[in-house]
């Protein structure tokens, strides 16, 4: 059997701006997949879903830059977090039609992979819907979970600040501090989002940093007494104006600063108020979900049976076909999507 697989390769490294064309190339290779052509212990998969992180532009820019993800191999195809299926299998671990998730996915129609210890099996039975598995049990999720329930210590009645409010983390991040009785406001770049955040996720308040510029005016009235937590996304002068405004002990879990992917550091901005975190004795943390994947069980069971009671919601923005890698990739870095970005590679009924 020959297959004819489109896949994503970085043919030239990106130190500043959004990858373009240039940067990325959408190759066909033929594939042989018949028993002969898999070495033992392979499997062959066809991506079904596909997620798109912020992360995967640090992993573009050819050099260190604070999250210390390898760098990607030029003119190799590049991978993600993806839904797999496994259409040939020479692993006794693995059989035909097996759903597998895999962090470190080939952004390939088809390929070939040796199962690593990072690959998990989909329970058929579990009745999830798949794309779920890259949000509200995936990644998003659980880094929204760490940054809430674990580094941030949530009290009832504290006030939390998530920024990039309506994405795959904020969306989560702040109804799981609602869950735990805070009062929660969120930042967005869209009136749309907005009223989302409102009505959708339950959010106390929010506002469009599009148009409330002053980010130091807004948090006064949006926080008259003060934050407790503050989620941070996006880093820049939001971390800075959010800093004006701590309260005594506050708590700053820093998931991601997406504000600052597209610049080398020397041209990030700085932040010229640290100082609060003295005076206000504020705990700033910086973290990996990774390295918090011994907890992943207690997520998991405390998310299903939020999901469950209604108590979380989510939405994905959803694109079609490996095709639309580069558009969705480099629309994490505008507010046009709402909720977690996806690719649905192949239609599941067709797979
Ligand atoms: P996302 O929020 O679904 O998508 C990115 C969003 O960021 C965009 O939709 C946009 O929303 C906002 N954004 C883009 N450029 C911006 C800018 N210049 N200023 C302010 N906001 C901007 O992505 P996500 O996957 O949930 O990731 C959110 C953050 O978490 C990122 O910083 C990511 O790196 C981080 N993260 C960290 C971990 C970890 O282990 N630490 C794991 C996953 C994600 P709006 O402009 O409409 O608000």
């Amino acid at each position: 059997m020959v297959v004819e697989s489109r896949e994503w390769v970085l043919s030239a490294y990106v130190p500043q701006g959004v990858p373009t064309s240039e940067h990325l190339k959408l190759n066909t290779v033929t594939l042989k997949l018949d028993s002969d052509s898999i070495p033992d212990r392979h499997i062959a998969v066809q991506l079904l879903w596909l997620s798109i992180d912020p992360y995967l532009r640090t992993r573009m820019s050819g050099h260190q830059d604070g999250l210390y993800f390898p760098q990607f191999e030029l003119n190799q195809a590049v991978t993600g977090f993806g839904v797999a299926r496994v259409i040939r299998s020479k692993n006794s671990s693995y059989i035909e039609g097996d759903i597998i998730l895999n962090p470190f996915c080939p952004v390939a129609e088809y390929c070939i992979i040796q199962p690593s210890d990072f690959l998990r099996k989909v329970d058929p039975d579990a009745g999830v819907p798949l794309p779920d598995y890259l949000c509200s049990l995936g990644v998003p999720g659980f880094s929204a979970w760490v940054g809430i329930e674990v580094l941030g210590n949530p009290k009832p009645g504290e006030n939390v600040f998530i920024s990039a409010a309506a994405g795959g983390v904020g969306m989560f991040a702040g109804q799981l501090a609602k869950i735990k009785g805070c009062r929660v406001v969120g930042s967005t770049g869209s009136d749309e989002k907005v009223k989302l955040l409102k009505e959708e996720f339950g959010y106390d308040d929010a506002f469009n940093y599009n148009t409330e510029t002053d980010f130091d005016a807004a948090l006064s009235k949006y926080f008259p007494t003060g934050i407790d937590i503050y989620l941070e996304n996006v880093g820049g002068k939001m971390l800075e104006a959010v800093l004006n405004h701590v309260n005594k002990r506050a708590r700053i879990p820093v998931c991601g600063m997406i504000s600052q992917y597209n610049q080398v550091w020397s041209e990030r901005e700085g932040v010229r108020n640290l100082l609060n975190m003295v005076g206000k004795e504020v705990r700033m943390e910086g973290y990996l979900v990774g390295s918090y994947i011994n907890r992943f069980g207690d997520f998991a069971k405390e998310m299903e049976s939020y999901i469950k009671q209604g108590k979380i919601s989510s939405k994905h923005k959803i694109y079609n076909g490996i095709e639309s890698f580069l558009e969705s990739l480099a629309s994490l870095f505008s507010s046009s999507n709402v909720g977690k970005v996806v690719i649905q590679v192949k239609q599941e009924m067709e797979a």
